[in-house]
């Protein structure tokens, strides 16, 4: 006998597409999810990339977002065997005569660090990591709306809106500070002199501050595991291996999710979507790429400043002004004989990810959408500049260019790993500007991917807001 057709279909199963089926499940609906790849969790996968007994972490490392999501608050982690574990610090940025600025969980003792500029940053900081639980729900809310806390809002919201350099000059003295603010801006993907890229400095810090920046033991993939199995337990199924080119690839079902991009939605549609809309889905703009490395190494990276051992993530550029040139000359479509690397040394904090003694390094830098340069040999040059010794402990590397990313996950177009760019025209109006941005003039038919608010990171929240929307509109769910 045939099996009944799902209420609902997700295409991935990212964070966003696994948050938007468990969504659906938790709200009594069928859920199947196809996934292309052979296994589970889009961004939150693991796998042993360059010697057999080193588990990388492919895409997503540092899980400050999902502490800070309300999504993952809902799912109990500890019982699907997942530990966060938290470096003694956050975030380190070293500079080259030996000085290291350090974001630790508390704003006094970062301010403290941060010598003539430590009452400035506190200033900044302080309030936001105060209001950041009335802050962060309306980051990771659905789109532009009214916020419920309106003052704590606008005291974000109006720095967000500052270009990263303006806010860093007008706020900070000097380089410590202003360098380790900078840094956290590059998370943008945006050169620093564009509006708005302030906002994901002030967004990062702020759950540095208020929720940590831990990884997880034995490697990011045990997320997506649990997530998973979260699913599976509401009797949700997930069928891997089954990448879909159109729609004919599925079973009907009264809702279908797809946490793709806007061009594979365009492309895996056909003719469902026509005109205007069809257009604007077309015309989304997709941001610069990553050169990924991870390594294999012979012990931990030497870092010259002693402080930044402590850290999980280390910000590898040296000034706040060679930082902004690196990110200016990707922006122009070039590549920095310096890029700005952010560095990540999980193993040093989790004894699982490597064998006894050994040690991983997972990093990238920013290049150009497609770009096909290899630019493993200047991320090492940069790292070794700040930890002398670095490439002698090189023991393997894997070295993976936008195409590599690409290949592997299609919504990674160019390389882009937010799988769309985040600057102030396409932040909130992802993936075009609709009062409800998860459906779509298709019956049925839904984007639950970071190309929707709030966008990239894993969170989970674009796949329950894209969920809630489908509930509404095609179960008659409350919202
Ligand atoms: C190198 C790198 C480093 C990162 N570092 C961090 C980090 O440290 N912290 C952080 O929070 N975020 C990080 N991110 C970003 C984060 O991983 C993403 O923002 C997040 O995973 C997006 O979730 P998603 O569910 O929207 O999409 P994805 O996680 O990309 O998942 C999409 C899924 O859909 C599948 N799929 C796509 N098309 C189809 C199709 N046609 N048919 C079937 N399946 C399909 C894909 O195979 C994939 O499994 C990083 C990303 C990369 C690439």
């Amino acid at each position: 006998m045939k099996a009944d057709p799902p209420d609902a279909i997700v295409v991935g199963s990212g964070p966003n597409g696994l948050a938007a089926a468990i969504t659906l499940a938790r709200a009594g609906r069928s859920v199947v999810v196809y996934e292309g790849a052979a296994t589970v969790g889009g961004g939150m996968r693991s796998a042993e990339l360059t010697l057999p007994g080193y588990v990388h972490d492919v895409c997503s490392t540092v899980q400050g977002t999902s502490v800070a999501s309300p999504f993952f608050a809902g799912i109990d982690l500890a019982r699907h065997g997942v530990e966060l574990v938290h470096p003694g610090v956050p975030l380190a940025h070293p500079f080259d005569d030996g000085r290291v600025a350090l974001l630790e969980r508390s704003v006094e003792a970062t301010a403290a660090g941060l010598g003539a500029d430590g009452p400035a940053y506190a200033r900044l900081f302080g309030p936001l990591v105060r209001d950041a639980d009335q802050i962060l729900p309306f980051i990771l809310g659905p789109s532009l709306r009214v916020p419920r806390h309106p003052l704590a809002v606008t005291r974000f919201g109006l720095p967000a809106l500052w270009p990263a350099t303006t806010l860093a000059r007008r706020r900070f003295r000097a380089d410590p500070a202003r360098a380790l603010f900078g840094g956290l801006c590059t998370h943008s993907m945006l050169a620093l002199d564009r509006v708005a890229s302030a906002s994901f400095g002030l967004v990062l810090a702020m759950t540095a501050h208020a929720f940590g920046w831990p990884v997880v033991r034995g490697g990011t993939q045990r997320l997506a595991d649990a997530l998973a199995a979260e699913l599976r337990a509401l009797g949700g199924e997930i069928l891997t291996g089954h990448p879909v080119t159109t729609l004919d690839d599925l079973p009907a079902a009264r809702a279908i999710l797809f946490d793709t991009t806007p061009r594979a939605l365009v492309a895996i549609t056909g003719t469902r979507l026509k005109g205007r809309y069809r257009r604007r889905l077309t015309g989304f703009r997709y941001g610069p790429g990553v050169v990924k490395v991870d390594w294999a190494l012979d012990g931990p990276i030497p870092w010259r400043a002693e402080g930044a051992n402590r850290a999980g993530t280390v910000h590898v550029g040296g000034t706040f002004t060679e930082i902004a040139a690196a990110e200016a000359e990707v922006a122009r479509g070039g590549h920095p004989d310096r890029p700005f690397v952010i560095v990540v040394q999980a193993s040093r904090f989790d004894g699982s990810r490597a064998p006894e003694g050994k040690h991983t390094g997972w990093a990238y830098c920013h290049v150009p959408s497609g770009s096909t340069l290899d630019m493993s040999g200047r991320i090492e040059a940069q790292i070794e500049r700040f930890a002398p010794g670095f490439r002698d402990l090189i023991l393997a590397r894997s070295v993976r260019l936008p195409a590599d990313l690409e290949h592997e996950n299609p919504n990674y177009v160019g390389g882009d790993i937010n799988a769309g760019i985040e600057d102030v025209r396409q932040l909130f109006t992802r993936p075009v500007a609709r009062l409800d941005p998860y459906s779509t003039p298709a019956r049925g038919i839904y984007l639950c991917s970071s190309s929707t608010p709030p966008g990239g990171g894993v969170h989970g929240m674009c796949g329950v807001w894209a969920a809630r929307s489908a509930l509404r509109r095609e179960f008659g769910g409350r919202a």
